[in-house]
């Protein structure tokens, strides 16, 4: 078994911009373990976002290689890149984009189907994963049916149903209040222990640095430190 999730070797990401070319990634390389809970801390605009979209395969590196679990992620082509993000990882955004007209439970459906999970396993998955994050009883709701945390919550639980070794996670508490961000990342915490699987979230907030295994910080595009 391959003990290590993510391996990142000297990540860079260039956009070019009106006024010149913003280097929003350099030499950027650090590696995640199985199991491990790690933050990735840093301000806005520091470059947490253009990581992970580059972890996750939503977006192509400017230079540098990304190794997602032994799979050079650049070899892929677009289906098997799709393919693999489906059944591989867990996104969890900021703004969590569930489907407003479905309800708690056929969101996570709708995942679970594009991720693989078999059909006489769906139903189970889905239950469980709603438990975890504490919104069983809501699983008939509609997203505006529900608070910002518990929508944050079902968009975690929508992200972990298609059981993915990795998830990633961008600044997924930083509207919620500190309640229910405590919720959050206790069950997230919950989840790697139980599952052996890694997360990658991303917080401006230290706050989140108690729940983790590890803290990376970027400054400016550059790893500032790793503990
Ligand atoms: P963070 O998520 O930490 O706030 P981002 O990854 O969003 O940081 O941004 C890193 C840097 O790259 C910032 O300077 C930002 O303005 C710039 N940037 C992000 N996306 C784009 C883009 N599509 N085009 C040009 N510059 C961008
Ligand atoms: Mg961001």
């Amino acid at each position: 078994m391959n003990d290590t999730a993510i391996a990142a070797q000297e990540v860079g990401r260039v956009y070019a911009s009106d006024s010149g070319a913003v280097h929003a990634l350099q030499d950027v390389s650090f590696v995640v373990e199985r199991g491990q809970f790690v933050v990735l801390r840093g301000r806005s605009g520091s470059g947490k976002t253009t990581l992970l979209n580059c972890l996750g395969g939503l977006d192509d590196p400017t230079s540098g290689k990304i190794w997602i679990q032994d799979q050079d992620i650049s070899q892929l082509d677009e289906s098997a890149r799709t393919r693999w993000r489906r059944s591989s990882i867990g996104f969890v955004f900021q703004q969590m984009g569930l489907l407003p007209s479905f309800s708690a439970y056929e969101n996570l459906d709708v995942m679970a189907r594009l991720g693989g999970v078999p059909r006489g396993e769906r139903r189970e998955r889905i239950l469980a994963c709603l438990d975890l994050v504490g919104l069983l009883d809501y699983y008939d709701h509609r997203p505006y049916e529900m608070s910002g945390g518990q929508q944050q919550r079902i968009a975690i639980a929508r992200a972990l149903v298609a059981q993915p070794q990795l998830i990633l996670a961008d600044e997924p508490t930083s509207e919620l209040d500190s309640e229910t961000t405590h919720d959050i990342l206790t069950a997230l915490q919950d989840f790697v222990r139980q599952q052996d699987v890694s997360i990658l979230l991303s917080s401006h907030d230290p706050i989140a640095d108690d729940y983790a295994d590890r803290v990376i910080s970027l400054r400016d595009g550059r790893i500032h430190s790793s503990a």
